[in-house]
């Protein structure tokens, strides 16, 4: 099997807690109403600094995606992106601002729930969100694909990657 994508371990949040230190300007995207007393939380907690603070649906979608877009475009040094929410969301928002330049260093991820995970199937590329846990498989709905999906965290799909159950046997 090769396949060839760049990787990362699965985060670790909380060492990533303290990323934001530093930031002169912070930016706050929360998901869904659940995230609303974290992210307000947060947003007090930047006290000194220009925080705002935009709230998108639960779900990461095309809305959610313009916000960011329009604060990526408009990023300067110093900035720092606050992702609140469930994993899923979070994950893609942090591969859409990695996309547009943003280091890791500027991101800071903060997972509340993992309700569902977004999969990476590794054989058609298309990514879909199961509830599947790390080492549990999850069907591919565009190839049908048993996937097992793996402990692995791809920057820019923010989803794990799955790969094909006995793919190695032919
Ligand atoms: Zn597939």
């Amino acid at each position: 099997m090769s396949v060839c994508m760049e990787t990362t371990s699965v985060p670790r949040w909380d060492e990533e807690r303290t990323v934001a230190d530093g930031g002169r300007t912070v930016t706050v995207l929360s998901f869904g109403d659940a995230a609303t007393d974290h992210a307000r939380r947060l947003v007090t907690s930047f006290e000194g600094r220009r925080v705002s603070w935009l709230r998108a649906p639960a779900t990461w979608g095309d809305a959610a995606a313009e916000v960011l877009q329009r604060q990526l475009s408009a990023a300067r040094v110093g900035w720092r992106l606050v992702l609140v929410g469930d994993e899923a969301a979070v994950l893609a928002a942090r591969a859409v601002a990695v996309a547009a330049g943003a280091l890791d260093d500027e991101i800071l991820p903060e997972v509340l729930t993992t309700d569902t995970r977004t999969v990476y199937c590794a054989h058609c590329r298309h990514t879909h969100d199961a509830t599947a846990a790390i080492g549990q498989t999850s069907t591919c709905p565009a190839c049908s694909a048993e996937l097992v999906v793996y402990h692995h965290v791809s920057r820019h799909h923010g989803a794990y990657l799955g790969y094909q159950l006995d793919a190695e046997e032919s």
